[in-house]
């Protein structure tokens, strides 16, 4: 180019790039006229010790200075790798190794997904909004709420018709929460009619402003089965609210067990077997996932016939975190008073059997399309090799689930990733790494590039690329014990 700008071809943007300036995605820039990746290219180490560090990836990240550990020890990820396009070009790296007498292929490539979400798992039992509601990031309609899942709500974020379905902003908008999403960093996502809920992998959710601590520790029903010989004898009645089964020891089958007496208590909502009530309030972010602050507003009249006064209740949330206790007295009226010192306990480990409360982000992409000619001329036959658990899929050396069917439409949880993975084009599509490992003799049988094939060894003397340790819970994408044997 006459002003020494060179054309970056490394997606459909085509940039031009002057002399020390980067591309729109600010991937790649122009260094002394040449093209250039700007992220280093990332390198793992097999983790040596599970337990050895419980900070993976960067307590040992380092500027990788060419050594390979030894063959089958060090993994090339397509991290900082580099995409290819048009498509029926080679990937950027196809690498050999000898991994247990075996030689090995590994193609990597950051792969461009039009065709690209995360599906969200916020552990919390408060109502964060009503299924298929939108689901906004500044404003802009980015994914919606699908199901309730037991003590987690689940948003699905992005896809296609978010990204490029709609107006340019919405595009443009749900790229970068995708992006910040994978990318290990907190986003702020505002639910229709719902809650606001700040989002943020292997983090606690903060629903309206409040730090989620732990999620429930089942259902109401779930509840009274695990904790009704713990409180027999020690409280008459017991009910576990819960916005979705609330629970009455008296009436269920492990208060019946148990011989625990009738004690005339009336429950308001939906009666679905003994001793499980749907619907008793409305969802909330109160006590149990319900709208409730005062617990007694879901209890009817007791039974005069049955009940008795100083009959003992006590109420207590799915988590612990609400409850109080009450005695009727001679008119069978509820009196709260202290919780006894006797069923503290119980309380305390209703709390200590909840987990802790996080944010799960499983990025979703389909590489069934044309990033497979980067791999094969005939790219079926990877889809295949897929599906026959020939080749094996890593993304960023993390393990992926390959959905059933047809395409290789796959999810992994982007907390098993290295930080900073992610990138993205402006059309607007999200950058992923992607990295297909199997035996050579596999990979010239469906039709790879073999004559690009480089060894490992002569990939380590390049420079400007970083070592990292390998995820401890990660197994290793060239192990032999998870390759299937032809
Ligand atoms: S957007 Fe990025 S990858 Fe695409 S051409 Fe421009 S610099 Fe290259």
């Amino acid at each position: 180019m006459a002003d020494d700008a060179i054309r970056c071809d490394a997606c459909p943007v085509l940039c031009y790039i002057k002399p020390g300036r980067t591309g729109s995605c600010d991937r790649y820039g122009n260094h002394e006229g040449k093209l250039v990746r700007l992220d280093p290219h990332v390198v793992l180490d097999r983790a040596v010790e599970r337990g050895e560090s419980i900070v993976p990836f960067l307590e040992r990240s380092r500027d990788w200075d060419g050594t390979v550990v030894s063959h089958g020890e060090t993994f090339v990820t397509a991290i900082g790798a580099g995409t290819t396009y048009p498509d029926y070009k080679p990937a950027p790296f196809i690498i050999s190794s000898q991994v247990e007498g075996v030689d090995m292929v590994t193609v990597v490539t950051e792969g461009i997904f039009s065709y690209c979400g995360v599906k969200v798992k916020i552990d919390t039992d408060r109502h964060l909004g009503a299924e298929c509601s939108t689901v906004r990031s500044q404003g802009e309609a980015i994914g919606h709420v699908t199901t309730s899942e037991y003590g987690s709500q689940m948003l699905s974020l992005g896809g296609v018709r978010h990204l490029t379905g709609g107006s340019r902003q919405e595009g443009v908008t749900t790229c970068d929460a995708l992006l910040n999403l994978c990318n290990g960093k907190p986003v702020e996502l505002k639910i229709d009619d719902g809650a606001k809920v700040i989002v943020q992998a292997a983090q606690p959710p903060v629903v309206d402003g409040i730090r989620e601590q732990r999620m429930r520790v089942g259902c109401g029903s779930a509840t009274i089965g695990m904790f009704a010989k713990q409180w027999f004898g020690k409280v008459d009645d017991v009910v576990v609210v819960d916005d979705h089964i609330t629970g009455v020891l008296s009436e269920h089958q492990a208060g019946k067990l148990l011989g625990v007496p009738e004690t005339g208590i009336k429950l308001k909502g939906r009666r679905s077997t003994p001793g499980r009530y749907f619907q008793v309030a409305e969802p909330g972010t109160s006590w149990g996932g319900t709208n409730i602050d005062d617990p007694l507003s879901i209890l009817g009249k007791f039974n005069s016939k049955k009940a008795w006064p100083g009959l003992r209740l006590l109420m207590v949330s799915t988590t612990g975190e609400h409850h109080a206790y009450f005695e009727l007295d001679e008119n069978l009226k509820p009196r709260e008073t202290g919780l006894p010192e006797h069923l503290r306990q119980s309380v305390a480990r209703i709390k200590e059997n909840c987990e802790p409360a996080l944010c799960t982000v499983m990025f979703m992409g389909g590489a069934g399309g044309s990033l497979r000619a980067g791999v094969t001329e005939n790219p079926v036959k990877l889809t295949h090799s897929v599906r026959d658990s020939l080749t094996r899929v890593t993304c960023g050396g993390a393990p992926v689930y390959v959905w059933p069917g047809g395409g290789i439409t796959f999810m992994t949880d982007v907390s098993r990733m290295p930080q900073n993975a992610f990138g993205y084009v402006p059309t607007p599509a999200l950058v992923a790494p992607i990295e297909f490992t199997l035996k050579l003799s596999d990979y010239a049988a469906l039709g790879g590039y073999v004559d690009q094939v480089r060894p490992l060894g002569s990939f380590a003397k390049e420079d400007g690329r970083k070592r990292l340790t390998a995820h401890m819970e990660n197994p290793w994408p060239l192990a032999s014990e998870t390759r299937k044997k032809k």
